[in-house]
């Protein structure tokens, strides 16, 4: 079968790519990116099915939580002919036109390709992050999603590893249920915004271990996190912090594995764009966190989503009307 555009991705940047093309009667193809996955794939909805309060995103004058605010966009979407792949593209085709894209063993072609497939948390690289079933601590005490696993520290202390706004977001979250967070941060200031910054130093619960980095999360032999070992990077001691729990919160990887060799990523794996979403792909288009390292917002990705959409449609429109001048302009 195939289609004028897939969209493979379902955050806010996905959706609403999904939202304008649909309602210009091109009847997309939307891959959501299925369950979640844990750690690395988040699933359908993005990354704002992990957060609490959004007070951010216009339109809601007291708030609304993220994964509420998901479900708006899906539904508003799915009104527009918007058919729905519930799974995860393995596997792209990008060298010509139609273009293909695989879910499993099933193939889809179409004449252009939005990428909203965003981003995924970063970790710190030690061994004991790793699932439980490969030896390791994550699911077991160690986390990359406060809102997911707070819950289950209450009464305890945790240590978040990262200084800049999701870190705060997590620390002071995490303050709801734990009774004591200890942020670790390799400098000795934040980057988090100054609101962020203040709103954690204010909080009672919160603490600082400055200029110092996680070595080692004990114990994987008792099955659950009791302690860290940390080491100061400017005077190089090592000290233990008992902690039951350990939130990773530094930063996020693009999600374009799919996509290495078949177009331009910067080297930090972002999607290179110009023109605000053209890829160096002629009729494919990125949208949201996947290119954008900057703003990182969900009101950003969905405006570039519109932004994707409508470059879409023109650039059919303009080859349906015989105009090549578009792909010379590419
Ligand atoms: C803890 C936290 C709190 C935040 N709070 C706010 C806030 O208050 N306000 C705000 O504006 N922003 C906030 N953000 C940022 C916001 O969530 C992101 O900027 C936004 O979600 C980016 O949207 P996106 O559509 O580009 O990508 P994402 O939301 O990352 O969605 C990407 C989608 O692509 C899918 N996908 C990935 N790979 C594949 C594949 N191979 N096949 C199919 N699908 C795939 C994923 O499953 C997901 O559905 C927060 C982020 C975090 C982590």
């Amino acid at each position: 079968m195939k289609y004028s555009t897939i969209i493979i991705g379902s955050g806010p940047a996905g959706y609403t790519a999904a939202l304008y093309t649909g309602r210009a009667g091109m009847k997309p193809l939307m891959i959501d990116g299925g369950i979640g996955r844990g750690q690395e794939l988040l699933g359908a909805g993005g990354q704002l099915m992990i957060t609490t309060e959004v007070e951010n995103y216009p339109g809601f004058v007291h708030g609304i939580q993220g994964p509420e605010l998901m479900q708006i966009m899906r539904e508003q979407a799915l009104r527009f002919d918007v058919e729905v792949v519930e799974d995860i593209a393995n596997q792209v085709d990008m060298s010509q036109r139609p273009f293909k894209v695989w879910v499993g063993d099933a193939s889809y072609e179409s004449d252009t390709l939005i990428i909203a497939t965003g981003a995924s948390a970063k970790w710190i690289g030690l061994p004991e992050e790793k699932p439980a079933h490969e030896g390791g601590l994550g699911g077991k005490g160690v986390s990359a999603c406060a809102t997911c696993d707070g819950f289950f520290f209450r009464g305890r202390e945790v240590a978040v590893v990262g200084g800049g706004d999701t870190a705060m977001e997590e620390a002071v979250y995490l303050t709801n249920h734990a009774s004591k967070v200890t942020v670790i941060h390799r400098r000795d200031t934040l980057r988090a915004s100054k609101i962020m910054q203040k709103r954690a130093m204010d909080n009672q619960k919160i603490h600082f271990v400055w200029d110092s980095v996680v070595e080692r999360i004990h114990d994987p032999a008792e099955g659950c996190v009791t302690a860290l070992t940390l080491r100061n990077l400017k005077s190089g001691a090592t000290s233990v912090l008992p902690v039951q729990g350990l939130f990773v919160a530094i930063g996020h990887k693009p999600n374009t594995d799919l996509f290495r060799g078949q177009l331009d990523l910067d080297e930090t794996g972002y999607i290179v764009t110009h023109h605000d979403v053209r890829t160096s792909v002629c009729g494919v288009f990125a949208c949201g966190d996947v290119q954008d390292s900057e703003y990182r917002q969900a009101i950003s990705a969905a405006g570039s989503g519109c932004m994707a959409a409508i470059q879409a449609e023109r650039f059919l429109e303009a080859e349906k009307a015989g105009d090549t001048s578009v792909h010379g302009s590419w």
